[in-house]
């Protein structure tokens, strides 16, 4: 039995399963839907796989609440821990430049 997988297009894409095109002993091509496979939510810098992030499908997701679904801090859910620490980083240096070129005027 061969199983050739569709890329799905169109109106089709919105199914809630997944298409897949399976030979029977027959000969006959027959679509078999299975359930959506989710992969893990990843970083967007270092693609790393996120903590905290659940993935389901969208029945299981509706029920939780927003602060189970990424961690509540700037960047959950986007970036990992140790690439949003590099960027806050970044800012906080480059918000220095500045203010010492500018001269020191805090207000
Ligand atoms: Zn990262």
């Amino acid at each position: 039995m061969r199983i050739i997988e569709l890329n799905v297009r169109g109106t089709r894409r919105r199914l809630k399963k997944r298409r897949v095109a399976v030979r029977t002993p027959g000969g006959k091509v027959v679509y078999h839907y299975k359930a959506k496979r989710h992969g893990p939510a990843r970083c967007a810098i270092c693609k790393k796989p996120l903590n905290a992030t659940p993935t389901g499908p969208r029945s299981f997701m509706k029920k939780l609440p927003k602060s189970k679904k990424r961690p509540n801090r700037p960047y959950g859910g986007y970036l990992c821990p140790s690439c949003f620490r590099k960027i806050v980083l970044k800012e906080a240096l480059r918000e220095g430049e500045i203010l010492i070129k500018g001269g020191i005027s805090v207000t």
